[in-house]
């Protein structure tokens, strides 16, 4: 069987971001995505209106019959939404502790609607030693330290082994990406900006990393991978609504010629 990548993730009923994010990434990047349901959002490619919480305990249910019964060879985290899911996960994960976890530390989306309340800020600090790499953009990095000079923020976050720092929110005509291991700088990708706005690039990327990662490649070749595949997502991106965001194309039509 194909590895697999068992993900923490909510439901956006646009399907640009969340599970169908995860699921779309990781199937097209070689993997096979097994889900567990965090949350139920009610959002557009325009903006999020409000999202309920799953059950700790019936999350907690999904992951340890899949984790029991399939080969999980990678766990990424989206998501989450409430210290009490990350409590929840981790205290599941602790019996399992040679998978990599890929933490993307969603806080909001992309169009600046909150995903989470307000105790998950800390209680992410509190597993960083358990996740093998955190993926935040500069401004989750910014958040989660609590501080606002980004080298400082990559040091405040340095107890998960790797950090992977996207820059897209960064001014500048290109986008620069740095892989951090315990806070040196060992990868850095610089890449053309492309125009508009995008709805689940940040869930693309960290789950076609996962889907790398499940299949064996080292952070740094996992890392570029992932690039190379999500930039190809965006850049045949849909646009389903002129004020909207645009929707990464993560799954080609087969050739049945
Ligand atoms: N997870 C869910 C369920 C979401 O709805 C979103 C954004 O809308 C995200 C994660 C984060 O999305 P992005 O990849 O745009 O940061």
């Amino acid at each position: 069987m194909r590895p697999v990548v068992l993900c923490f993730s909510g439901l956006d009923p646009s399907g640009g971001a969340g599970l169908q994010a995860d699921i779309e990434a990781i199937a097209s990047c070689g993997a096979h995505a097994a889900i567990v349901a965090t949350a139920l959002t009610i959002q557009d490619s325009q903006q999020v209106y409000g999202f309920e919480l799953v059950n700790p305990d019936l999350m907690r249910q999904q992951a340890e019959k899949v984790l029991a019964d399939l080969p999980v060879a990678a766990i990424k985290l989206g998501m989450l939404g409430s210290a009490q899911a990350v409590q929840t996960i981790f205290e599941v994960l602790a019996a399992y502790p040679h998978i990599p976890v890929i933490m993307d530390p969603v806080l909001a989306a992309n169009s600046g609607g909150k995903l989470a309340d307000d105790s998950l800020r800390e209680s992410i600090l509190n597993v960083l030693p358990r996740i093998r790499v955190l993926t935040p953009n500069s401004i989750e990095a910014r958040r989660l330290s609590a501080c606002n000079d980004l080298s400082t923020a990559v040091e405040l976050l340095n107890q998960a082994p790797y950090l992977w720092v996207k820059g897209g929110h960064e001014a500048g005509t290109h986008i620069i990406n740095t892989l951090y291991k315990n806070s040196c700088r060992i990868h850095e990708s610089v890449q053309p900006r492309l125009e508009g706005e995008y709805h689940g690039s940040g869930c693309t990327l960290a789950s076609a990393l996962a889907a790398f990662i499940a299949l064996g490649h080292d952070m740094a070749t996992a890392c570029q991978l992932a690039e190379k595949y999500t930039y190809h997502a965006l850049q045949h991106a849909d646009q389903p609504h002129q004020n909207g965001q645009r929707i990464p194309r993560r799954i080609f039509q087969p050739d049945l010629s």
